[in-house]
């Protein structure tokens, strides 16, 4: 791989010759191959004593693994169940670093393709009841990819919004409890896994990169509330999108500080001394307490995190201009009842949707059919607002009167559609559910060939002979059942005859 003379000096010059000649040796090594497994559906444990193929842990991520490079984990049943998510370990860091608790609000505010907002959904679904997460995109194309994968990984409490920096801060002043920027980057550390983005690379690109980050983090402060935390990082090794725009961040906000980062014996620290801007002293030591993950010291390809805090001035509690109190929000959740408390009000829907029903769409579904489904298939639905629009389905986290004026592609879970006579669940619906909150379940062992067939969108006959028996599927029930590979769900199939109709979307679909 050729890489770019002016790159190449100026690592040269920030690494001195020795290191330099490691981490050029690093450049032209294989990359290095991640998964990271979903927390609300297995256990380390049990993925360690089920993996499909050799895995070993990333030691300095929760739930991080490295696997060989000729395994293809995106074509393994697991996959399309949501069990695991594709990231190299050092993107895996920054959304390990950031903690999350119970009822958190959580910005990713540069979220696509959705490798970091899926940890972050998963860490505030295990940290308890409710909070939300609001993962932006600013390119449509790139939001749609980051809904699905937020879809796949069987997130609930969450809104993918569409916007600019900038808009989301006028509709957010001081709402979130922790945010992430993962920004933009000139993607130094992606060079060896895309070399096109070396061949992209440029001096003034990295100078035009640091100015757009030095804007997010901007916005990021206004919507940052006191006490809150914000965690910046980067795929790339330029001092200009680093420390530089860390140093300069601190200095206009003499409220922000530099808090340390949980430690990992290969982590370098970041480096005060590649800064150029005028910073007191003991201030610009602090950027010490960031963290750089280089490929010649780490099995990483190479990012940069600096972790801050807001100052906690007592207003935090009580958010001005937002109509979204923290007190009163989490003191006043409730889980309504699945089919109770159904509105067809405000939210759960993207503005192309609400529209068309404002223009009358004709309705031909009835609530009841919704419930009658829940009731066949003993489902117990998880934490959440029902509320119907249109003929969708949806279940909402509970979702401030300010996001409303946003473009978003969606807010929370659609659970299906209200058809003629009858309730059609959503393939993201069966990613939400497990053995335990569905009766009618239909499980495959992940190796069947059967489930390779469903995933691809076939149907599977049950003919009741031996091999069918020895492939390891239960026995259908008639109607819809959710097909699980193992123990976990991957979609709907609806049964009749001795045929398992696939339900599958067109677009889900995993060819072999
Ligand atoms: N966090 C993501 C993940 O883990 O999958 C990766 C984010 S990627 C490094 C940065 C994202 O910022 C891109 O999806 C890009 O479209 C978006 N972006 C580009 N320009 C932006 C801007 N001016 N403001 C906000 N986001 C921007």
């Amino acid at each position: 791989m050729k890489l770019p003379e002016a790159f190449l000096n100026r690592m040269k010059t920030m690494l001195g010759d020795e290191e330099y000649e490691s981490f050029l040796r690093a450049c032209s090594g294989n990359p290095v191959r991640g998964l990271r497994i979903n927390p609300m559906k297995i256990t380390r444990e049990e993925f360690e004593a089920s993996a499909p193929f050799p895995v070993r842990r990333v030691p300095w991520v929760e739930n991080g693994y490295i696997y060989p490079e000729d395994v293809r984990p995106s074509l393994h049943p697991y996959y399309s169940a949501g069990v695991y998510y594709l990231q190299e370990p050092s993107a895996m860091t920054p959304g390990d670093r950031l903690d999350i608790g119970p009822g958190d609000t959580v910005l990713d505010l540069c979220a696509a393709p959705g490798g970091k907002a899926t940890q972050l959904a998963a860490k505030l679904l295990c940290a308890g009841e409710g909070g939300l997460l609001v993962a932006n995109e600013i390119s449509n194309a790139r939001a749609k990819a980051l809904l699905r994968n937020l879809e796949l990984f069987g997130a609930r409490n969450f809104l993918v919004t569409n916007e600019r920096p900038d808009r989301l801060a006028a509709a957010f002043p001081l709402f979130f409890d922790k945010i992430l920027i993962d920004a933009p980057c000139s993607g130094e550390g992606m060079f060896r896994r895309q070399p096109d983005v070396a061949d992209a690379w440029s001096e003034e690109k990295v100078r035009k990169l640091a100015r757009v980050q030095r804007q997010i983090l901007e916005e990021g402060y206004r919507m940052l509330r006191p006490g809150g935390q914000l965690l910046y990082s980067t795929c790339t090794f330029s001092p200009a999108e680093n420390e530089e725009n860390i140093a300069d961040f601190l200095a206009d906000h003499p409220d922000i500080t530099l808090i340390p980062i949980r430690p990992y014996e290969g982590f370098a620290e970041g480096r005060p001394d590649w800064v150029t801007r005028d910073l007191p002293e003991s201030r610009l030591a602090t950027l010490r307490r960031c963290i750089r993950i280089w490929p010649h010291r780490m099995e990483g390809e190479g990012h940069f995190l600096a972790l801050m805090k807001k100052e906690d001035d007592g207003s935090g509690e009580r958010v001005e201009g937002s109509e979204f109190p923290r007190r009163s929000r989490k003191s006043e959740r409730k889980n309504p009842p699945a089919g109770r408390n159904e509105r067809a009000s405000r939210g759960g829907v993207g503005r192309k949707e609400s529209r068309r029903t404002r223009q009358g769409e004709k309705k031909n579904g009835n609530p009841e059919d919704f419930r009658t489904f829940l009731d066949e298939m003993e489902i117990r639905l998880p934490e959440g607002r029902i509320e119907i629009r249109g003929e969708r389905v949806y279940l909402l986290p509970d979702l401030p009167e300010e996001a409303l004026h946003l473009n978003f592609l969606r807010c929370g879970v659609c659970l299906g559609e209200l058809k003629k006579n009858r309730f059609e669940p959503a393939h993201q619906f069966a990613l939400i559910l497990s053995r335990e909150t569905c009766g009618a379940c239909l499980e495959f062992s992940p190796g069947d060939r059967a489930l390779a067939s469903f995933l691809a969108g076939g149907t599977v006959r049950f003919d009741g002979t031996e091999a069918q028996r020895q492939g390891g599927a239960g026995a259908p029930v008639p109607g819809w059942n959710l097909v699980l590979a193992g123990r976990f769900p991957v979609g709907w199939g609806k049964y009749a005859d001795g045929v398992l109709k696939n339900k599958i979307p067109q677009s889900w679909r995993i060819e072999p």
